[in-house]
């Protein structure tokens, strides 16, 4: 025993109390939360990107790339809702973000692009370190990918992409969303060589401004890429394709409504859900209030109307009520809405329901794309200067080709969720392995979740969840 210890010293070069796999904001927020818990703690984030706090959403560039909720709704603070409103007043009073003017609204109400965002999230963190450096708690940043994962009884050992090793007594998956153009599935259609990123801002620059650009999926990622077009100076046609060829809708400020679904939870089937905010939004409407009041008092309710439906009635709504939720839930923040709005009135931009099969020969260059049209028989090819894709997010792990969830799967040390989605975890984040124990050191926050909850990805969600796990890991 003696020799096996004496090679682990060697080997783990870093022992810390918290090994947070992942530095976007999920994993940022959850080192913020323990830094300023009693006790000394090391935490170590790893986590590839040159920033922690910013992942995929906030190492946006564009200013057109905002929130698509408003300061008011996007606090990191679960005590504090107003800690986003309150940053960002103190930042434009130093002079930061002048367009802000542009918006003409109060602080609270104005849409900040995701970039300022990760400042803020980074600042806050900054803040956490000077109030953990007290008690000598410490954060890291290790900049690596985990490729692999081993539990033993009395620690968690990672294995990182340079070939070091780390050790600790818990570790937490904080690894958000993994797109789905990087997973197997579509890289064999071809697509993901032959597509631009959605935000790839200088590619978009190198296009001709009259070309034909087709996209594929029409939710709030396209919403971004139409935004960079135009950012770019593209003046000619988008075609964009999806399933059902819904737009988001654009995100008001509708009024407090009353909480229906808190009075009665009788209301479980998606079929009875979805006729009940039906009922409440004509009711609204009927009283001359916009139906996105009574569609917002039921994003509370999320996760426990998900936690509790039966298989069953999760497969039902994501069969039939998703593609319509996805479009009224999941809103577009104002100025990117009527910038799609302008250009689909000038004509510029078409949207079509139709799916994607596949790519085709194209040796004039350009891309051609083959789709089938809702209701159409026969499939038929596009064709376009440039293809964006647009199509979303993969979170069936066992479809990622990451090496990490892979190993995971592989060990028995996590299961798929429900629907495939994510993985399983319990209610305090303890995630289940292969045989459904809940896991001691290992633990999962943000869109791992998403079966658990659905609803796991947003800034409130992540918010949340990183203030409850703290709690859990420092107990
Ligand atoms: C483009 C975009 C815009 C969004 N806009 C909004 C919005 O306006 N409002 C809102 O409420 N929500 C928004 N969201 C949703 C939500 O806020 C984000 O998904 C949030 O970033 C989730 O944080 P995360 O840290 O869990 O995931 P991510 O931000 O995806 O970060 C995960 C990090 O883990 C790292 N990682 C992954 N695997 C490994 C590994 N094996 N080893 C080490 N590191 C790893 C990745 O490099 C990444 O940086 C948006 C999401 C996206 C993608």
């Amino acid at each position: 025993m003696g020799g096996l210890f004496g090679k682990q010293a060697m080997t783990y070069q870093h022992q810390a109390n918290v090994l947070i796999i992942g530095g976007g904001l999920s994993g940022t927020m959850l080192a913020a939360q323990l830094l300023r818990l009693p006790g000394q703690r090391r935490i170590l984030i790893i986590e590839p990107r040159a920033e922690l706090g910013r992942g995929e959403a906030y190492s946006a560039v564009e200013l057109g790339h905002t929130l698509n909720g408003n300061a008011a709704r996007m606090s990191v603070d679960p005590d504090n809702p107003d800690d986003l409103t309150q940053w960002l007043t103190a930042h434009i009073a130093a002079g930061g973000w002048p367009e802000s003017a542009e918006q003409d609204v109060p602080v609270n109400e104005l849409f900040p692009p995701r970039g300022l965002f990760g400042a803020y999230v980074q600042q806050r963190l900054a803040e956490a370190r000077a109030v953990g450096a007290l008690q000598g708690s410490t954060v890291e940043h290790i900049r690596a990918e985990v490729v692999d994962l081993q539990i033993d009884s009395g620690s968690v050992q990672l294995t990182l992409s340079d070939g070091q090793r780390l050790q600790g007594s818990q570790t937490v998956l904080a690894t958000g969303m993994f797109p789905a153009a990087r997973t197997p599935q579509t890289q064999s259609s071809g697509l993901n060589a032959a597509a631009l990123d959605p935000w790839d801002v200088a590619a978009m620059r190198e296009l001709d401004p009259q070309s034909t650009v087709l996209i594929i999926g029409s939710g709030l990622t396209m919403v971004d890429a139409v935004v960079s077009l135009e950012q770019a100076g593209h003046r000619g046609p988008i075609e964009v394709f999806s399933r059902h060829g819904l737009l988001p809708h654009v995100r008001r400020q509708p009024p407090a409504w009353v909480d229906f679904l808190g009075d009665d939870h009788s209301l479980r089937t998606p079929r009875q859900l979805l006729r009940e905010l039906r009922r409440q939004c004509q009711v609204a409407i009927t009283q001359g209030i916009d139906w996105q009041a009574p569609l917002d008092t039921v994003r509370v309710h999320i996760a426990r109307l998900w936690s509790q439906a039966t298989d069953q009635q999760r497969r039902q709504f994501v069969r039939h009520v998703r593609p319509c939720w996805e479009s009224h839930h999941h809103r577009s923040p104002p100025l990117s809405a009527a910038l799609v709005e302008r250009l689909y009135k000038e004509g510029r931009l078409r949207i079509q329901a139709a799916s994607f099969k596949g790519l085709e020969p194209s040796p004039d260059g350009g891309v051609r794309i083959r789709i089938r049209r809702r209701g159409e028989s026969e499939s038929c090819v596009v064709q376009g200067a440039a293809l964006i894709n647009s199509s979303g997010i993969e979170y069936d792990w066992r479809r990622v080709a990451r090496p990490l969830p892979q190993q995971v799967l592989a060990r028995g040390l996590v299961q798929p969720g429900p629907l495939a989605l994510g993985i399983a975890a319990a209610v305090d984040g303890a995630v289940l392995d292969a045989e459904g124990c809940a896991a001691d050191r290992l633990f999962a926050m943000g869109p791992p979740l998403r079966g658990m909850w659905w609803e796991s990805t947003a800034v409130t969600d992540v918010a949340l969840q990183a203030k409850a796990l703290a709690v859990r890991l420092a107990g």
